[in-house]
């Protein structure tokens, strides 16, 4: 079994942005592509970029965003991967040597497949044509054109599977190309998709992740289809379910806490930059790296909103704020809002204001702003939930602020970047 700490070399090691199962060759690591490096892999790029360890809130926030779904080759994307290798070095240093190849491969472990895909794809599913695919555009007789037909199965090596979604199953995988690089390989089923009508939700969540980059926000590479499914190569989030740790161990440390915190507002500020507003933030929606660190998933109700209020419930409800009870015009205070919850929950182990007698309760408590502090909590930490968890959007704390908070700068490590840190 591959320690972490080989995989993190793996990582750091690894440039991907250049490779594809046809074309082995890449430039130096971690070194900024000139312009027309970069017009020249694009093709690659639209469907395996490599994630970029310094594109965050401050240095992406002036670049439009996004929003082609088919392929996003006309963005110019320095690549390398951040690993607590690159990322413990200050911006614009020279990063650390990369270990020997061979050394990273002897230390890989996907784990053992099960045949779990083949097995499942027997039962499951329909292939899907015509006008339900549409809004999809995932007509099944494209699927060996579009959208990224660079990419199938065959590529990969399969190993274990981490677990099991909605719609299929995610596996961890490893490209069977130089230089093996690690993944996570989720399926989708595409009747699934247009039966539970959330193929737009699927397009967007698609769209949305697929163009961003930052540490604390899992990556999309880039996808593929076959006939039936559509294949998500997602960043491989090493510790697996952040709630499963809330779960285990009934809550967080302030310490804890208040690092997790501290890289969701950067994210969150990140997203918001991008005109991304999440509306789905909750634990059981952030994964964990490899070194522990937070990273947003599940874009599924994330919603590309540049200067536009929305007015769709959605969300989960224990973290929805009082002008989505209400069904008000929202913006991406919303966030702000879910945030002051997670805090809370991550203290508590129970969001703020759940009450299991009725749903109507806990809109009830949601509109009153009814919370009620354990004594067990730090008057810094209650100063900057109760800052959050304001009724009227416009008087909840900015990002900005809760990145400056003492709560959160007490317990951020020295000397380490944002989005880098480790437990
Ligand atoms: P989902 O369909 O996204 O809910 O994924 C189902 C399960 O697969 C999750 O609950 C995780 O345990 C696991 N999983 C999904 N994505 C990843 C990832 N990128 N890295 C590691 N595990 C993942």
């Amino acid at each position: 079994m591959a320690t972490l700490d080989s995989v993190r070399w793996q990582l750091a090691a690894l440039d991907i942005s250049n490779k594809n199962p046809s074309n082995p060759a890449r430039p130096p690591l971690h070194s900024k592509q000139p312009s027309q490096t970069i017009a020249a892999n694009a093709r690659l790029r639209t469907t395996y970029a490599a994630p970029n360890p310094t594109a965050t809130s401050s240095n992406t926030k002036n670049k439009p965003p996004v929003t082609s779904f088919s392929s996003n080759a006309s963005q110019p994307q320095p690549s390398a991967i951040h690993t607590k290798t690159s990322a413990t070095k200050t911006r614009g240093q020279t990063p650390l040597p990369p270990p020997r190849t061979a050394e990273i491969m002897q230390s890989l472990n996907i784990g053992n497949y099960d045949g779990g895909l083949e097995k499942e794809n027997e039962k499951r599913g329909e292939k899907v044509y015509g006008e339900a695919a549409k809004d999809l555009e995932l007509d099944s007789s494209s699927a060996r054109k579009s959208p990224t037909s660079e990419w199938s199965l065959h590529n990969f090596d399969i190993g274990r599977p981490l677990g099991k979604g909605k719609f299929g199953r995610v596996y961890m995988v490893r490209t069977k190309c130089e230089p093996k690089y690690i993944l996570a390989l989720k399926t989708l089923y595409k009747s699934e998709i247009v039966t539970g009508r959330v193929e737009k939700q699927t397009r967007r969540e698609i769209e949305i992740q697929q163009n961003l980059r930052h540490p604390n926000v899992l990556r999309l590479y880039g996808y593929f289809h076959d006939e039936k499914r559509i294949f998500l190569m997602l960043e491989f989030a090493g510790q697996g379910e952040l709630y499963r740790q809330l779960s285990k161990h009934g809550c967080f440390s302030e310490k804890k806490s208040s690092r997790y915190i501290d890289q969701m507002a950067d994210a969150l500020s990140y997203l918001h930059s991008k005109h991304v507003i999440h509306r789905d933030i909750k634990p059981e929606n952030l994964l964990l790296g490899l070194n522990g660190e937070l990273k947003i998933a599940d874009f599924g109700w994330s919603v590309h909103a540049p200067g536009n209020r929305r007015m769709t419930l959605c969300g989960t409800l224990d973290y929805l704020p009082p002008e989505m009870v209400e069904r008000k015009e929202h913006n991406e205070k919303v966030d702000y809002w879910a945030l002051g919850v997670l805090t809370y929950e991550f203290l508590i182990g129970n969001p703020p204001f759940e009450d299991r007698r009725s749903v109507k309760n806990t809109y009830q408590r949601i509109m009153a702003v009814d919370l009620k502090f354990p004594y067990s909590m730090s008057i810094q930490v209650k100063d900057l939930i109760g800052k959050l968890l304001r009724h009227d959007p416009q008087d909840r704390i900015a990002l900005s602020e809760v990145l400056r908070h003492p709560w959160i700068v007490k317990y951020r490590p020295k000397d380490c970047p944002r989005g880098s840190q480790t437990y």
